[in-house]
């Protein structure tokens, strides 16, 4: 069967050790593969039987830790989501773009986090609550539905333009994560999100390139989300 014939594969990986390197330089391995293998296992086979010292995040190998995100042959992609026969038999690794570099394919995720931080996600209500559950509809539902997918892999906040221009935009996966609580009809903090994003380094420095939605490995409609909080903070209300 073709999905388990076995070739080998180039993987060039962009190498960079703080300790010992000026700048980044590539260095290249040969993998055996077979094509329904995922760039995730080309990599565990490299550190585990090639070089020890390469140095990567991943955890779940599933699509839902978001740990592994990379560029991919120049696209960000989760290497656990993407099959070698998706791919030519040259495949280069890179990390994320607008991040400082860690060690080889880690950068560090600090400010990311900080900027997810900022948008308040979580759920706002001081109300008294209720007997029961805070009932909701499901067109209540639904309103944010695609927003709860995001597991904070940062493949659309590194992809986009405006952020590698200035690190302070808040980014699409902070916008994202907004979205998610600006529009569930339970929370009462949408006022306060809006008004952060309707700050200097908010909503209005995305330009609408699209490469997050294009990076996103949940398939979220980014640039959409992004659109609804502009246009929420022009109406002033949800
Ligand atoms: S919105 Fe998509 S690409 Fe961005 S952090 Fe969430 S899951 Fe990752």
């Amino acid at each position: 069967m073709e999905q388990t014939k076995k070739k080998t594969v180039t993987v060039q990986i962009e190498r960079f050790n703080p300790d010992v390197d000026s700048a980044p330089h590539d260095e290249t391995y040969e993998v055996e593969a077979e094509q329904s293998d995922r760039v995730l296992d080309l990599l565990n086979r490299i550190k585990w039987y090639q070089d020890g010292t390469l140095t990567f995040r991943r955890s779940c190998g599933q699509g839902i830790c978001g740990s592994d995100a990379m560029r991919i042959n120049g696209r960000n992609r989760l290497a656990c989501k993407v099959l070698v026969k998706d791919l030519g038999n040259h495949i280069r690794l890179q990390p994320l773009m607008g991040l400082t570099v860690v060690k080889d394919l880690v950068v560090d995720l600090t400010p990311f986090f900080a900027h997810y931080a900022e948008v308040l996600p979580y759920l706002i209500n001081d109300e008294r609550p209720p007997a029961t559950e805070r009932l909701q509809s499901p067109a209540e539902r639904e309103r944010y539905d695609d927003t709860t997918k995001c597991i904070l892999c940062a493949a659309c906040t590194t992809a986009c333009p405006p952020f590698w221009a200035n690190g302070k935009f808040v980014g699409p996966a902070a916008i994202v994560n907004a979205h998610r609580f600006i529009f569930d009809s339970r929370d009462r903090g949408a006022a306060q999100r809006l008004a952060i994003l309707n700050e200097r380094w908010g909503v209005w420095r995305c330009r609408v390139v699209l490469n997050c939605t294009d990076a996103c490995p949940r398939g979220i409609q980014i640039t959409d989300a992004i659109e609804q909080c502009k246009r929420a903070i022009l109406a002033e209300n949800v």
